[in-house]
């Protein structure tokens, strides 16, 4: 086998050396991903020797910051293919990033407007869509789910109709790790002149994403999932939309001139990005995706492809277990929930949590799917590059160990 999860996981201080020497299986990654040393020492150095804000300082310091940050911001354009780095806009994560979007495009919306979701987003992608309906009149349409947990995507005409001004849905699911059909959907909204917003936090970690071929119009992600710190996201969008769109907030760094009648907006990305952007971790996610940049993609797939069949084949072996979600391995992310008969998700998390097992367990803000599935919660095991076949069997050995103990 080529790929080499423990050389990768040499990179990264979180499994060095355990409090009480116990191994850490973390199996979380889609909550959060753990950061190489790579990214932590950029950071570091950076703090050390380049701090100073942004927004053209006129002193040396000022102006390493400024090449750090404008450097960042180029390295995310080319991790996405992305021609034109003025179309990243730097957020405080992916959540910030669907706000200001749906704030910025719901200035344009009014009653009479739909904008579809889908019952397979995370809250951070129904909260706002969901205020903003209220708001301004605004009709929120939901795609379904199929029994599989995947977008019903032969829904997709029937609900986007003429009135839809946009379809808002996750790239790939939190809680089933379905990657959405983009192609079908992108056809379906352009038929009826729609843009589309995909939401990329699950997405980023596992597959390079290429923007311009992917045919959306916007994206978000966070970088606390790419191996980068907590504190920076970001919303990418097509030039000219953006342009076309009303920041939804003001301050320093986004003004061209300001008096008491008003004031004009610097140009993209910066009329987006009001106040002291995060710095730091622009310089931590930009070397977070260098590092992500320098591995052969395919392997890492075909490495996290055969642990999801390994923990897929575990759990179909223990009595009670349910998975939720695709039982294929097609177009499916290494995050695997399942439920287990007459055992409560976060009991099942703690407990192999004391044995060094880190699960997630609960709604994993995904209320509309769960609710769809007669559920209450799951308990969900996320892969990343540097598991492997040893994490995936101490929580299958830990589960069965759990499931005495609980019942
Ligand atoms: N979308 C999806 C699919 C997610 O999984 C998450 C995080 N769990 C988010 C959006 C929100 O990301 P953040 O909390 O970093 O803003």
């Amino acid at each position: 086998m080529s790929f080499d999860a423990q050389a990768v996981r040499r990179q990264f201080p979180v499994f060095a050396s355990r409090p009480g020497g116990q191994a850490l299986h973390y199996l979380d990654n889609a909550a959060m991903a753990q950061m190489p040393r790579s990214v932590i020492e950029a950071m570091v150095a950076h703090d050390s020797l380049s701090r100073a804000n942004v927004h053209r300082g006129l002193h040396p310091l000022a102006e390493r910051a400024d090449r750090a940050f404008d450097a960042a911001r180029a390295t995310v354009a080319r991790h996405l293919r992305v021609a034109d780095p003025a179309e990243i806009v730097f957020t405080a994560g992916c959540t910030a990033a669907l706000n200001l979007l749906a704030l910025a495009i719901g200035a344009e919306l009014g009653p009479g407007d739909e904008v579809v979701v889908s019952r397979l987003d995370h809250h951070s992608n129904l909260a706002p869509w969901l205020m903003l309906a209220r708001g301004r009149g605004v009709r929120l349409r939901f795609l379904p789910v199929t029994a599989e947990g995947r977008l019903d995507i032969d829904r997709a005409s029937e609900m986007i109709g003429p009135r839809c001004r946009l379809v808002a849905v996750t790239h790939a699911s939190n809680v089933t790790g379905a990657v959405t059909a983009v192609p079908s959907l992108v056809a379906a909204a352009r038929a009826v002149g729609a843009k589309v917003l995909l939401d990329g936090a699950q997405m980023l970690p596992h597959a390079s994403v290429d923007l311009p071929k992917l045919g959306v119009d916007f994206y978000c992600f966070s970088g606390h999932k790419v191996f980068a710190p907590t504190g920076i996201g970001v919303l990418w969008g097509r030039r000219d939309l953006l342009s076309a769109l009303t920041p939804p907030f003001g301050g320093g760094g986004m003004v061209g001139s300001l008096d008491e009648d008003g004031l004009t907006l610097l140009d993209l990305p910066y009329r987006f990005e009001a106040g002291t952007p995060p710095v730091t971790q622009a310089v931590g996610l930009a070397a977070a995706l260098t590092w992500l940049d320098e591995f052969d993609r395919s392997e890492i797939a075909a490495h996290e492809r055969r642990l999801t069949d390994r923990l897929l084949d575990g759990l179909a072996a223990v009595p009670g277990v349910a998975v939720v979600g695709p039982p294929s391995l097609e177009q499916r992310l290494p995050v695997v929930s399942f439920t287990i008969a007459g055992a409560h998700p976060h009991d099942v998390c703690q407990v192999l949590g004391e044995r060094g097992v880190a699960l997630r367990g609960g709604m994993l803000c995904a209320q509309p799917l769960m609710s769809g599935f007669g559920l209450t919660g799951v308990v969900r095991a996320s892969l990343a590059l540097y598991n492997d076949d040893g994490d995936v069997d101490a929580l299958l050995a830990g589960l069965a160990q759990t499931i005495k103990v609980l019942r």
